[in-house]
């Protein structure tokens, strides 16, 4: 039998593009209130291939909408203390509104020192604890940005979030964990019943089978298999790798922590890899950015 296909994309590029207009405005304003426009800072250690295309999309992303950007590469030797050196000039310079250092780091550099070395109000890939915990409280603060990114997603497509039965599988501290609390706040999106899910859960394809939104940030290729997909879900893929294919050019292609072909005709709802959590996750940097700009 044939199955009719009857899903629509959350499409992140078409809702990236349409909030990158808002920003666009946003920092014309900056620019007519304080003479100079938003300016983002990323720091990139060391030559990872995919850190510095993530890296170089955000610096080009910054272009689109009329924000300065500056890109400081440093070299992969580099010591623990001379990037936290870096980090301090960076917190003082106030000619620069926020930045973030590119993750993972050389394994010789402690990512949790580093984090915790960046000014909360610099802070605008939203890591630092007092964002966290403000986020966790519902304060005022930088929203890590592929949660905040989601949150987005789920909003400009209308998804109906409340009383929902959200699944996060992931719990890691940039993605599963702060979009557990996103989705369980008081507000839209937000009203979730949350399940969060990690490498201990037992049975996890019974618990997956059970949301109307389910988001897959494992970082496992195509784990999630249609046979843990109810029918009419909202299906939100994060994961993000590159797998040999000889038959594309470059070798490989891209997909997510979702098998796409086979769940998508089970969804209502779902993010494509790439061009639906990638976009946004941008989207939201370059939100947070407006947002420092306009303290
Ligand atoms: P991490 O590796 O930090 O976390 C993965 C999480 O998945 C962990 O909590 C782990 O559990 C859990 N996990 C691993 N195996 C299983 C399993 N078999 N069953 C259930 N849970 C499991 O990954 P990230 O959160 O940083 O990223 C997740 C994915 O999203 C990656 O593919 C990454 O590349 C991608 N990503 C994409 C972004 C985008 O903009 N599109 C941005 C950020 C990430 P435990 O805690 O027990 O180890």
């Amino acid at each position: 039998m044939t199955e009719t296909a009857t899903y629509q994309l959350l499409d992140g590029k078409r809702c990236g593009d349409a909030l990158r207009e808002g920003i666009a405005k946003g920092a014309a304003e900056v620019k007519a209130k304080r003479g100079r426009v938003p300016h983002l800072a990323a720091v990139l250690v060391g030559d990872d291939g995919a850190s510095k295309t993530y890296v170089e999309s955000k610096v080009k992303a910054c272009e689109s909408v009329g924000f300065r950007s500056s890109l400081i590469r440093l070299p992969g030797t580099t010591a623990e203390d001379d990037l936290l050196h870096h980090i301090e000039q960076l917190n003082k310079d106030k000619d620069l509104d926020g930045f973030i250092v590119q993750l993972p780091l050389p394994e010789h550099i402690d990512e949790e020192k580093v984090t915790l070395a960046i000014a909360p109000d610099k802070d605008v890939d939203g890591f630092h604890p007092e964002n966290i915990g403000r986020m966790v409280l519902g304060l005022d603060c930088f929203l890590p940005a592929t949660p905040s990114g989601i949150v987005e997603l789920l909003r400009h497509f209308s998804i109906e979030t409340a009383g929902k039965h959200a699944v996060v599988v992931g719990r890691s501290h940039i993605v599963g964990t702060p979009m557990s609390i996103l989705l369980s706040r008081n507000v839209y999106p937000g009203n979730c019943t949350v399940t969060l899910a990690h490498s201990r859960t037992k049975d996890l394809a019974s618990l997956t089978r059970q949301a109307d939104i389910l988001v897959a940030a494992v970082g496992k290729p195509e784990m999630i298999t249609a046979d843990m997909v109810k029918d009419g879900a909202v299906v939100v893929d994060v994961g993000i790798h590159r797998i040999p294919d000889a038959s594309k050019k470059s070798g490989f292609r891209l997909v997510g922590d979702v098998k796409f072909d086979e769940v998508a005709p089970k969804c209502s709802w779902i993010a494509p890899v790439p061009g639906g959590v990638g976009p946004m996750t941008i989207t939201s940097l370059l939100l947070n950015t407006l947002k420092a700009a306009r303290r």
